[in-house]
């Protein structure tokens, strides 16, 4: 089958080389005209594990190629994905579609044919509504079908998930829609991987109730850890007690400084906004959204506080993306943390396994190490943000023959104390006693 991904970002780069993986013959199509060239010479724009081998692979292939215009790629196409990015806008919260509504005007204007348009964005509920008016608008004369095929992936092991989804979600109002969908995804159908079948507004909705449901669980955990350093328990023993529990399950259910990334955030505000424009309070998710925003804010307060009035500080930040095998840095915990230890006067080298090039976009007036120790070479104080394998292993004893001072903040819980306490340093972790090692077994 013949299929255009409108957007080429982490959703329309995993999803297009997925689908030539799967047989189907897919142009990339983007903007961004940097970005294009650079795929055209095999140059990977984004840090993903396995993504860089599979894009040059189905380009050797022939059935994968990338380009900046729509209109060279779109005749005899059958379906269309839109995969642009939906930030939340600045003034309101509400998901900004002004992407998504161009790429619809774009696709209008150049179809050929009939053929179906698929929403992959996180789109709230009703977009393919107004999609489908556009088009229609444009092009009367056309066939087409709008389904809305929302994208559960997640960064770090994006190729995986796409390849072995715990579930595709098809939101189709018509027949022709539903049987399109369901040939492209045909090679991973199978009764552990089924293909749920709505209508389009429920579709839309299966998505921001994911991620509110994913977010809740986050946000409860942080509280309960908030709790454990209150009374003298321990969060990773509650997690490991709550988690074996099937009905509950392990997964999101880690305590740390907050969930950040390019989907919770907006999605949850987004769907808090999009329930208060049809005057339904969505008191949970509102205050999951609150809650997050002000457990961002006391990581970095509860380091300043620790380090105290002693003047300016050399920290060292180890990890500075929203979570390991990722470049991605959107609503990162690192940033509220490096802005409120900047905002006390202190100085921050930081490293992280991927670089520096999209947090330097962020940050002003930081250094960066070229390794984890380097970081750490004169610090007053190490923290720990982000849980990347290279950090789990690190030697807390030549950590603390190399740092001036002693204090380590772990805001993963990367490590056990005694292991901590025996290299000399002082440990603070996330809803763990300070003095009481944990009892869990892994
Ligand atoms: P992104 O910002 O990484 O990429 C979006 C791309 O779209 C950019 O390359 C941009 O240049 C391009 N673009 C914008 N307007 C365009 C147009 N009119 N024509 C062609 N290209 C255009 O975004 P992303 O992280 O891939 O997210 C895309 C969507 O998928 C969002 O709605 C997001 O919420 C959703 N989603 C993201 C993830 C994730 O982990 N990143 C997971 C699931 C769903």
């Amino acid at each position: 089958m013949k299929i255009v991904v409108v957007g080429v970002g982490y959703v329309g780069l995993v999803s297009g080389v997925c689908f030539a993986d799967f047989g189907h013959t897919v142009a990339c199509v983007d903007k961004d005209e940097g970005k294009i060239a650079g795929l055209k010479a095999g140059i990977i724009p984004i840090y993903e594990p396995g993504l860089s081998e599979l894009v040059l692979a189905s380009i050797e292939s022939g059935r994968l190629s990338f380009s900046t215009k729509l209109a060279d790629n779109i005749r005899g196409t059958t379906a269309i994905f839109i995969a642009v990015g939906t930030p939340a806008r600045a003034d309101n919260g509400h998901a900004d579609l002004q992407f998504v509504f161009a790429a619809a005007k774009e696709i209008a204007e150049n179809l050929t044919g009939p053929a179906v348009i698929v929403t992959k964005s996180t789109v709230p509920v009703g977009t393919g509504d107004k999609i489908e008016a556009i088009i229609r608008g444009v092009r009367p004369e056309l066939e087409i079908s709008v389904v809305s095929n929302p994208e559960f992936l997640r960064e770090g092991s994006a190729i995986r998930d796409f390849q072995l989804p715990d579930r595709v979600v098809v939101g189709a109002n018509d027949a022709r829609g539903r049987d399109v969908l369901g040939a492209i995804y045909k090679p991973i159908h199978s009764d552990d991987e089924p293909v749920v079948y709505t209508d389009r507004r429920t579709a839309e909705l299966i998505k921001y109730a994911s991620n509110a449901f994913l977010a809740t669980k986050i946000g409860f955990i942080n509280e309960i850890a908030n709790l454990c350093e209150a009374i003298g328990a321990n969060v990773q023993d509650v997690t490991r007690g709550m988690g074996l529990d099937k009905r509950i399950g392990p997964k999101y259910l880690d305590a740390g400084p907050g969930y950040g990334g390019s989907c919770f955030p907006k999605d949850t505000l987004a769907l808090v906004k999009a329930a208060e424009s049809v005057a339904v309070d969505m008191s949970i998710v509102n205050a999951v959204v609150r809650s997050n925003d002000n457990r961002k804010a006391q990581m970095g307060e509860r380091v300043v506080t620790e380090l105290g009035n002693n003047g300016p500080m050399q920290i060292a930040i180890l990890g500075l993306t929203f979570k390991p095998n990722t470049d991605d840095m959107r609503e990162s915990p690192s940033i509220d943390i490096i802005r409120a230890l900047q905002d006390a006067g202190h100085q921050i080298v930081a490293y992280d396994p991927t670089g520096t090039k999209e947090p330097e976009k962020i940050f002003s007036g930081i250094t960066y190490a070229p390794d984890a120790y380097t970081a750490c070479e004169g610090a007053d104080a190490v923290v720990v943000v982000t849980e990347w394998g290279v950090f789990r292993t690190l030697d807390l004893t030549r950590v603390k023959a190399i740092m001036k001072g002693r204090l380590l903040f772990d805001m993963r819980n990367l490590y056990d104390h005694e292991t901590v306490l025996a290299s000399g340093l002082t440990y603070h972790s996330i809803g763990r006693p300070r003095n009481r090692p944990a009892t869990i077994v892994e």
